[in-house]
Parts: C-alpha cells; structure tokens; sequence
C-alpha cells in the first residue's frame, strides 16, 4: 500500500490559484444541431451521473439546454428509493408528453434506478419513453440515440462489475463554480432490507484513485474549492490495481489496497485551500482511522452523515443494517472522542418499518437524544418492490401511524438542530462562500466545515473566498452573522 500511496502523491497538488473561467455549461451553445436537456431526481449520486451523460454526450455533438422546450433529447436520471419517488417521475412524464405533442420528434429517455428497476416494462408502462438506460450503461447512450433515430426503442440495463467512469471527465451542470461532487464509487453490496439499491445500481466497485485526485485537482484549477467524495457506503472503499470491489479484495487476501482512510488523505492533500467532504458513512464500517485522518487535516471538513435509521437493536436487525443501537452509540462516541463536540453529525431515519412497536419508536427518539444530530433526513417507510423486506415481512404499520410516528421524529430533530446551532452563536467559524443567501443579493451565503449554513452581510466578499464569520443569531437552519476578517 505504501506503494500505491507513493504513486498517487507523485499527482503533486496543484498549487497555482486557479485563472481559468468557470464555463457553467448547463446551457452550453456550441452550435450543435441537437440539445440535452437533463433532470436529476433522488440522490447526490443521481446528479454526479448526470454529469457523467452530459459529458459523454458532449463529444457526440451535444450542446446542454436549461430550457426544455429547446431540447432535442430530454432525459431524466431517476430514483426509485420511495414510491413517492417514482410518482414524482410519472407524473413529469405526463408533462412531457403535452411537449412531445408539439414536438413529435423529441427523445424521451428514462436514465438511473427507475430505469433498471422496470427495464424494458418502462417502455410499455409509458408509451411516450423512447429510451431506457441503467446507471451502468452511460457509455452506450450514444448508440442507444441511434436506435431511436432509426426508429426503434432502446433499451440497456446490464448492471456491470467493473464500470466507474473513472476515464470521464464530469460536465459540472448548474455548478455553483465552488463546489462539486466526485463520484468514488458505485453499487452497493450491503443489502439493507428495506433498500433498492443494491437491485438498482449493482454490485459495489471503487473508482481507481488516480482518477478521484486528478479529478480533484483539475476542479481546483477550474476555481472550485470543495468536493464531495460520493459512495453509497464510502467506509467499504477499498482499490488495488487488481481488483476494485472491497469483496473481492478480501476474498482474494490482497493486501495492496488504498482504502478510504487513505483516499480522504490523498484528496486532502491536493491543496490545503480545497475542502473535502464525503458521504454516506455507514456505522458498521466507519473506522477510527478515517476519524483520525479528518482531525489530522483541516480541509477535512468535520461532518459526518451517519444514517441511523432506527434506534431500536431489534428493527436494525431486521432492516440488516449490521450494527445495533449500542454499536451505533459507540460510533457515535468515538466521533466526539476524536472529533470533539464542534464536529457536525447527520442522519437519516426510516419510521413505520415492518413490526415496529411503539417502543421501538420511544428508542428512536432517545438514541436522536443523546446523538442530537445537527440535521436529519427523516422518512416514513415504503415498500419497494423485490427487497428482502418486501419477500420477508409485512408491511404492517399504517399509513397513519407510520406518519404520526415521522412527525414526532422530525419535532424532535428541529428542536435538536437548534440546540446544536445555539451552539454556534457567539462563535467564529472559517466559511467557504458559495454565493448570494436566498433571500437577498446584499447578503452572501456560504458553509461552516460542520456543513451549516451560515448567511451574513456581503461586504467586498465574493463566492470562492474563505472568510471567518461571527455567528450572532441562529434559527434552526441557519446560523446568521458577520465577517470578522479574511
Ligand atoms: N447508503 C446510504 C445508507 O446506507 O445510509 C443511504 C442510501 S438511500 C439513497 C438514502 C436513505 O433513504 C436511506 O438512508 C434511508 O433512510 C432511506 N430509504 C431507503 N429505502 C427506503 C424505503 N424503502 N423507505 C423509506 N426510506 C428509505
Ligand atoms: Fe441501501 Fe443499505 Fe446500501 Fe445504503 S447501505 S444503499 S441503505 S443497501
């Protein structure tokens, strides 16, 4: 391994400040004869993807449109996590549709999870899809949109071992200019029972680290300062030039691996003045090496998405997740042991799972009292079809239930996310400025390192600057403040 880190650091850091243009080619006018028009539903990874097709597109031909009505190809990267999810993408499609109408000549395809989910049956289900492309077959869009010109439906789910796109150069769509995401791997091997992912997007793969740190460096020359290491489950990372999934690396006792301990360390090191942040760490896998190696540097940005999903021992091992409430707790500790009490702690949570009691639901709530999360995704529990839930147990708490139980979570998680905030108030925090705040262009709004917004008065500030902010006042979302110095 010693090796294998050598080499990698032979990519020295760029440390040049950055000169070139940021090109924000969500609407990009090549003078193409045809335009992509892409919408991402779901997760971060969804949109990582979609910069993945745009890119490939890109050197068919394509020129990248905002405006639907301009496209000549609308695609959407989609997400089949929850029902809701997919409700969301059909009823679009009805939408689209109506352009389509006007437009008979539009393609229509359907990318990500609802695509590999249904495969060929999209086609069916949904006259107006033309196309269908799984997250692995990106690279056969461009032949797929042949198909379509001669006339015929398309369609390619093969979920493959090996893919990661390390080789493509990401188009940043609707960038900010500062901070972008690095897809590190893909898949996912851990069969938690309410999930379809693993149906989805297939077995787990690292991308070959030269290419996260070159990536990495090529976005810090562009002007970017933060990345976002994304993987399902970024504690199973693990490469070696002779094999890329953590499964094999260990089936085949191969010792010379970059793990993800080692990676965070290597993106670190590309420039001091470029953050790193990563998700989603999974609590059976996060070590305490990976927590020394954030103390060690200070681009390292202190927080951690550390999805608990339920509190009670009994629930976490039906959902398989692997880890029990005290094994959680544990982790929890270690984050504050090595971290300290300043680091960020998110989480997900699923209410309304199969048998859940309302004792279950009492221990959800008093691990969420001793963790007091700073931010929380909060879910009630959907059935999705072929997960192991959905062959095993029963979808047995109501509706109603399932949502009174949700309410009471995400209660208590604002009162918590202000607690944590009040926390802030009074203190001086190092912001990377991401642009104006929502509500006002005299005002600029930016991240403290445990990932809170933080909005204060512009001043002569500009996006892609560090400055150090004195938190004043605080809502439950939000830290406000003013600029101290720079
Ligand atoms: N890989 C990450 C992990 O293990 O925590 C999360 C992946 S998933 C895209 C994001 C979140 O969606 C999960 O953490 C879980 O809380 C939620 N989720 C997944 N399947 C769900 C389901 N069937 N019903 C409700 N929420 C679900
Ligand atoms: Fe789904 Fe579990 Fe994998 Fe996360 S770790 S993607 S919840 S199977």
């Amino acid at each position: 391994m010693e090796k294998l880190i050598g080499d990698l650091d032979v990519l020295s850091p760029q440390d040049t400040e950055a000169t070139e243009a940021i090109h924000l080619l969500k609407d990009e006018n090549r003078g193409n004869k045809r335009k992509l028009y892409i919408e991402s539903y779901g997760c971060q990874m969804n949109y990582a993807d979609s910069e993945i097709v745009a890119s490939i597109l890109q050197k068919e031909g394509f020129d990248t449109t905002s405006d639907i009505a301009a496209a000549d190809v609308v695609f959407l990267n989609t997400c089949s996590i929850r029902e809701k999810a997919e409700q969301t993408v059909r009823y679009r499609l009805t939408h689209i549709n109506g352009l389509k109408k006007h437009k008979p000549e539009l393609l229509v395809g359907v990318l990500g999870c609802m695509a590999e989910r249904l495969k060929a049956k999209f086609l069916e289900e949904e006259k107006i899809v033309d196309l269908v492309a799984g997250p692995d077959a990106y690279r056969d869009l461009p032949s797929l949109i042949s198909q379509v010109d001669e006339g015929q439906k398309a369609v390619n789910t093969f979920l493959s071992r090996e893919e990661t796109y390390a080789d493509i150069s990401p188009v940043r769509l609707n960038s900010n200019g500062v901070t972008a995401f690095i897809s590190i791997m893909r898949g996912c091997d851990n069969m938690c029972s309410f999930c379809v992912v693993p149906f989805t997007r297939g077995r787990e793969r690292s991308r070959d680290p030269h290419s996260i740190v070159a990536e990495a460096q090529d976005l810090f020359a562009k002007g970017f300062r933060e990345v976002t290491l994304l993987g399902q489950n970024v504690d199973s990372y693990k490469w070696s030039p002779e094999e890329n999934s953590k499964a094999w690396i260990e089936k085949n006792g191969i010792n010379n691996v970059v793990n993800f301990a080692n990676l965070l360390e290597l993106v670190a090191k590309v420039h001091p003045d470029l953050r790193v942040r990563f998700s989603t760490s999974h609590p059976k896998d996060i070590t305490d090496e990976v927590l020394y190696t954030m103390a060690k540097y200070e681009n390292i940005c202190k927080n951690i998405h550390l999805p608990m999903q339920s509190g009670s021992s009994r629930i976490l091992d039906l959902m398989n997740r692997g880890y029990t409430r005290e094994w959680y707790l544990e982790k929890a500790m270690s984050i504050r042991r090595i971290l300290g009490d300043d680091c960020g702690i998110s989480s997900d949570m699923i209410t309304g799972f199969c048998t859940e009691t309302e004792e279950d639901q009492q221990d959800t709530l008093s691990l969420m009292n001793i963790v007091k999360y700073d931010f929380a995704y909060m879910f009630y529990y959907s059935e999705r079809p072929g997960t192991l839930a959905t062959k095993k147990y029963t979808d047995d708490i109501p509706l109603d239930v399932k949502k009174k139980r949700l309410e009471e979570v995400v209660i208590r998680q604002r009162e918590h996310s202000l607690i944590r905030n009040l926390l802030d108030v009074g203190k001086v925090h190092k912001v990377l400025i991401e642009g104006f705040s929502k509500r006002s262009d005299n005002d600029l709004q930016g991240r403290t390192s445990a990932n809170k917004v933080v909005v204060f008065p512009k001043g002569t500030h500009k996006k892609g600057e560090y400055v150090h902010v004195l938190v004043e006042e605080c809502t439950g979302g939000t830290l406000i403040g003013k600029v101290v110095n720079s």
